[in-house]
């Protein structure tokens, strides 16, 4: 269904602001308004659910946690950047395949949470990738495609 991004990212990062809090982190926002998204409603909370638990379980205390959305050329951009532990290079493409876990990754996890956000991202047509922040930290950045994506009237 059609899927407004705002109050829904909303609502998750709400969602996220007990944990963060605990994890003395910074939790924001920044959607572009009525950007929408041809997705499911639950599925798309599990993606960026997902992508939150990942982005403060790997942050240390004092850093912030933000979800940038906007549209560009290609659709929407959706970006969940933290300023954690970061990613070796050599992983960026790694941590998306089932059971992987970075070495540095010394919290409790399975290693299943991005390769069930990939599928999920690739049910609705859109692609996923990490790369660095700068200074520290990872980028978790999708695009959904136009087809999927579209800008309220
Ligand atoms: P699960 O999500 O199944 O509980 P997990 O978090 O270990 O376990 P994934 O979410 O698939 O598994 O992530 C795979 C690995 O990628 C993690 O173990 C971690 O090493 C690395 N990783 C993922 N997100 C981040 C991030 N934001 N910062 C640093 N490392 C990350
Ligand atoms: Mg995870």
């Amino acid at each position: 269904e059609q899927v407004e991004l705002e109050p829904l990212v909303q609502q998750v990062i709400n969602s996220f602001r007990q944990v963060a809090s605990e994890h003395k982190l910074d939790l924001k926002a920044e959607i572009e308004t009525d950007l929408s998204l041809m997705v499911d409603h639950n599925a798309f909370k599990q993606i960026l659910c997902n992508l939150l638990d990942n982005a403060i379980k790997y942050s240390q205390p004092g850093g912030t946690v933000a979800v940038h959305g906007r549209m560009v050329s290609g659709g929407v951009e959706l970006v969940v950047a933290d300023q954690g532990i970061g990613i070796p290079e050599e992983a960026l493409q790694l941590i998306f395949d089932k059971f992987y876990r970075a070495e540095s990754g010394i919290q409790a996890g399975t290693g299943l949470g991005l390769s069930i956000t990939k599928q999920l991202i690739h049910l609705h047509g859109g692609r996923i990738r990490a790369e660095k922040n700068v200074p520290v930290g990872t980028r978790i950045v999708m695009t959904f495609p136009k087809k999927f994506s579209s800008e309220s009237p």
